[in-house]
């Protein structure tokens, strides 16, 4: 585990020697298992700050057509949504869903018509042709119906875990993490994990997170870090996590 020793914490119970840096540090009860001021201990408060905080922005888009309670939809839209704005994902759906909302309207429609429906997505050539993949496997081996498992989901073109786990989540009320670029970045500068890939972050997340928050952390972190713990230049400032976070790899902040 990588020790990070710049920390004081007042109220610790235990010393800890750090053998990298020399130093002999007070250490909170549960540093082993987070090494961070973000820990299990905290995990409760922060997460009803975060709801209170997210509650007074826009959901993002994938959890209000999650409403509709349709995996279709929630499939693809959220494929849509990889590498695209919210704003975007929102507008294009809405244009593609009203030509087409399940596998079967969706192949009557030509592959240029997908593509202007949903242009100017990341991508949006790319994902039109997987809308048209993933719409055939669908109605040719799960009988027009989305799978609800992770393993099916995964062998869908252009689906990967952030993917699967949204449509288990909110298709089907089943458990996982889903972690997309939002999750990987704050997690890790609140120093509650310290990985390199999303993958590994929803890896570590599985081990260390309680399970009643599971189903939260992408809804909320999507929120804060796209109106605060934004990539480039957080609102540090303003943040009411700053008093549990370690800011790692923040440089600058506003
Ligand atoms: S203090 Fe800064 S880095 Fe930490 S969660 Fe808040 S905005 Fe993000």
């Amino acid at each position: 585990m990588e020790l990070r020793c710049e920390k004081v914490f007042p109220k610790s119970e235990i010393n800890f020697h750090c053998a990298s840096c020399q130093n002999t540090l007070p250490l909170r009860k549960n540093f082993a298992t987070s090494g961070s001021r973000m820990n299990n201990d905290v995990i409760d408060d922060v997460f009803k700050i975060l709801e209170a905080q997210v509650s007074s922005w826009q959901e993002p888009v994938v959890s209000r057509i999650s409403r509709e309670k349709n995996p279709f939809k929630i499939l693809i839209s959220t494929v849509l949504s990889l590498r695209t704005k919210d704003k975007t994902t929102g507008e294009a759906s809405n244009r593609l869903f009203n030509m087409a909302s399940t596998p079967g309207k969706m192949l009557e429609l030509p592959l240029s018509t997908i593509e202007k429906a949903i242009y100017p997505v990341g991508f949006y050539k790319s994902k039109a042709i997987n809308i048209i993949r993933i719409s055939k496997i669908i109605l040719q081996e799960y009988n027009g119906r989305v799978p609800d498992n992770m393993d099916d989901l995964l062998k869908l073109p252009g689906v990967g875990r952030k993917t699967a786990n949204l449509v288990v989540i909110l298709g089907f009320k089943g458990m996982g993490i889903c972690v997309d670029t939002h999750v990987h970045r704050i997690t890790n500068r609140w120093g509650y994990v310290i990985t390199n890939t999303p993958h590994e972050t929803e890896i570590r997340l599985r081990e260390i997170l309680p399970e009643r928050y599971w189903k939260q952390i992408n809804d909320f972190l999507v929120s804060y870090g796209q109106n605060l713990c934004v990539p480039i230049s957080p609102y540090c400032s303003r943040c009411k996590l700053r008093a549990y976070c370690d800011q790692i790899g923040i440089k600058h902040y506003r």
